[in-house]
């Protein structure tokens, strides 16, 4: 195969920008800086890597979804359009979402046909990090915000009988946005069902547009639309672990 062609199958970027990278010696095989884009590798013999990463072949597929509104997080739904949809031009068997959006929430979210890396990210135990913008109805007090980051109760019982409080999170206020509606960035570290939503009503206030902007070691990629996905780059599937 051609290192072109490999590099590209791995996303690293167009035909144009891939001759500049090898150019530019950010890619070498068997730790030898190539000179040209088009040398032919054995991808079964040779290690090609790019900025140091190794780039290898995976079975499985990983894809970045910017999810818009009215589209459900599930794999089939009689009445609404599923996040599967959006995707349906890969003809990948297998896919699923790693977790669920409301179907008014917008923003990242991971398909994948690696059933153990889904439950290994939505395992309660792992307390995988995510980030939501969160533009709510009124403005928001320091002490709610305090209690916000210290743990509400969203009205879930532990099995004990007791009120379950949400774990430790952090609030960032940002910009209000083109509406007037305050704004703050939440990051827990649980997904329990309507959890930021819940969370804002349990101090008194109402989500008026959520965003999720990280999962875990994932950033949104803002060149996407809502709607639009691209796979995970080789980079990020190492960060995944
Ligand atoms: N919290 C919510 O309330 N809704 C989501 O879609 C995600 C997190």
């Amino acid at each position: 195969m051609r290192l072109d062609k490999f590099l590209g199958d791995h996303n690293i970027g167009t035909r144009k920008q891939i001759k500049e990278y090898v150019k530019n010696g950010r890619c070498s095989v068997n730790g030898i800086p190539a000179k040209k884009a088009d040398i032919h590798i054995d991808e079964n013999v040779d290690i090609i890597a790019f900025d140091g990463v190794e780039l290898t072949f995976s079975k499985f597929h990983y894809y970045m979804l910017y999810k818009p509104e009215g589209v459900v997080s599930a794999t089939t739904d009689g009445r609404n359009k599923t996040v599967l949809d959006l995707l349906k031009d890969e003809n990948v068997k297998g896919l699923n979402p790693a977790g669920r959006l409301d179907i008014d929430t917008v923003g990242l979210l991971l398909l994948t046909d690696d059933g153990v890396l889904i439950h290994r990210l939505l395992s309660p135990k792992k307390h995988v990090d995510k980030t939501y913008e969160v533009h709510l109805e009124k403005e928001i007090s320091d002490e709610d915000i305090e209690k916000l980051e210290k743990g509400v109760d969203i009205g879930d019982v532990k099995d004990n009988g007791e009120p379950y409080l949400t774990m430790e999170a952090k609030v960032i206020r940002k910009e209000t946005d083109e509406n007037g509606n305050p704004v703050v960035n939440l990051i827990i570290h649980e997904g329990r069902f309507h959890q930021v939503k819940r969370m804002m009503e349990a101090v008194g206030n109402k989500v008026v547009f959520l965003k999720r902007v990280t999962f875990g070691p994932l950033v949104l990629d803002e060149t996407l639309f809502p709607g639009q996905y691209r796979p995970l780059t080789e980079i990020e599937l190492k960060e995944l672990g």
